[in-house]
């Protein structure tokens, strides 16, 4: 990222980083917004007078819970929960949880922030929240993540609500997850109440497409990215790291689309396949049989397992990191160009360091924050609160096309906006920009908020 802060946005971030200690991830977002709104508060310089910034890195509201659980064996085991609410401005507040080990309120506040502007930019009515656990699915027992989803929405259904705030999947939670949570909310309540989480079963709520939305959505994005310079994906490499949700849907629609992806990876390792990734071989292993990864190559001899791997070295043409924060950094970025990338595009949030944004634009090459790429899945999910509130139901190709649609649409607003502020080609700044500009025009009518 070339720009530097000005002092007004400087002695703000100095301020967010004093009132937030040891939240590095929360920092390293904060910073990421500010340092692209130089040319912003020239053009609106009421929004300093109005305390618009500062406003908006304090969360509205930030919870934190215990969750005790018991193991199958009878042992009692204690969690911690959040929900932080940061933004309501434009709709409820609207973002997945997250189970993972790494969880603390750093990670979640780091999420939730980036999500406030993920979502304006969708054009949708949905607000900025995110939650989550210290909880580590790995290894448990269906009984066992079961028991945890219960004792969680214990504390957290009376946070929530289908025009309050909206959770839905993230890392370590998807249908099953939601399954759980979705239940004990109901028994709780004595409600049904579908518009209160999203994800859901097809059966009782779901939309069509929502799983697929993600992915399918990142890649709709990047194919008219690539499109702007007369390429697309047809007979391109690539690589996806990841083998979760956003990661198994972006491979999907990449093959459709006549790309081939010879790489994914989980946290032990790396696939290699030059033949392409066989989809329903990933989709057996993570979805049905929840095993590891370096199972892929019992089905395939010919691809190749690497133990503790990097993905980033192996030679592409385009680039999807697909599992987590920070999974990509400067070192990796001059390999991947080196190797003669082309284009990378965000699944996760926050994927690529900044040392590595800079390294990709300074190159010039195509490079898409996940504030812009993977908004497909919470807008996907506004149209299951749609399909909700009208008891409807609509048709996979009906719910697709709309994300065709909002994917083609956050491709403009980041690119006209990159245009208007004088930095064409810029998606970074692009969707910070638009995004913050659509929540900052929002606040002021609503008075002091
Ligand atoms: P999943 O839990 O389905 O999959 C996560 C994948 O990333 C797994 O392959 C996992 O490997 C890998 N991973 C997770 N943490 C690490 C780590 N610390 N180091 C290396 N690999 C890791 O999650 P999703 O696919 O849903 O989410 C992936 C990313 O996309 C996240 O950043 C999420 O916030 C973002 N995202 C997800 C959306 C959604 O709709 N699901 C929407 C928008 C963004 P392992 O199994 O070994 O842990």
């Amino acid at each position: 990222m070339s720009s530097q802060m000005n002092e007004q946005l400087e002695s703000i971030y100095s301020k967010v980083v004093k009132r937030n200690p040891g939240e590095t991830e929360f920092h390293q977002a904060v910073k990421e917004v500010l340092s692209t709104l130089e040319v912003v508060l020239k053009k609106k310089p009421h929004y300093i007078e109005q305390k618009i910034i500062e406003r908006m890195c304090e969360p509205e509201r930030q919870l934190i819970f215990r969750v005790p659980w018991i193991d199958d064996k009878g042992e009692i085991h204690v969690n911690r929960g959040f929900r932080v609410q940061f933004s309501s401005v434009i709709g409820p507040y609207k973002g997945g949880l997250r189970f993972h080990p790494s969880v603390y309120l750093g990670i979640i506040k780091f999420l939730s922030f980036e999500q406030i502007f993920k979502n304006a930019l969708t054009g949708l009515h949905i607000g900025g929240g995110k939650g989550g656990s210290d909880f580590d699915p790995k290894g448990k027992s269906d009984n066992e993540i079961m028991r945890f989803c219960q004792s969680f929405m214990i504390e957290l259904y009376r946070h929530i609500g289908a025009d309050v705030d909206v959770p839905a999947g993230d890392i370590g939670v998807g249908g099953r997850e939601i399954g759980y949570l979705f239940g004990q909310y109901k028994r709780l309540t004595g409600r049904f109440e579908p518009g209160v989480l999203t994800g859901k079963g097809l059966s009782y709520g779901g939309s069509l497409a929502r799983k697929e939305a993600t992915g399918y959505g990142l890649v709709y994005f990047t194919d008219i990215m690539l499109k702007t310079k007369k390429e697309s994906f047809e007979g391109k490499k690539v690589i996806v790291s990841g083998s979760g949700n956003v990661a198994t849907y972006a491979m999907e629609k990449v093959t459709q689309l006549g790309g081939k992806v010879i790489a994914c990876s989980d946290s032990n390792g790396v696939i290699l396949d030059e033949n392409g990734i066989n989809l329903d071989t990933v989709k057996r292993l993570k979805e049905v049989e929840r095993k590891r990864l370096k199972e892929y190559v019992n089905a395939h001899s010919n691809a190749k397992y690497l133990e503790n791997g990097c993905i980033w070295d192996i030679s592409c043409d385009v680039a999807l990191p697909c599992a987590t924060q920070n999974e990509l950094n400067a070192d990796n970025a001059k390999i991947l160009l080196k190797n003669g990338c082309k284009c990378v595009a965000e699944g996760a949030i926050m994927p690529a360091t900044p040392e590595a944004i800079e390294t990709f634009q300074s190159a010039g090459i195509l490079y898409a924050p996940g504030k812009a790429t993977n908004a497909g899945g919470v807008a996907t999910s506004a149209l299951e609160m749609q399909q909700n509130s009208c008891r409807d139901k609509w048709e996979f190709e009906y719910t697709d096309s709309k994300l065709k649609n909002i994917m083609t649409n956050i491709h403009q607003t980041c690119y006209e906006t990159a245009e208007e502020y004088g930095v064409a080609g810029d998606y970074l700044k692009g969707a910070n920009i638009a995004g913050f500009v659509k929540v900052a025009d929002t606040m002021i009518p609503l008075g002091l908020v």
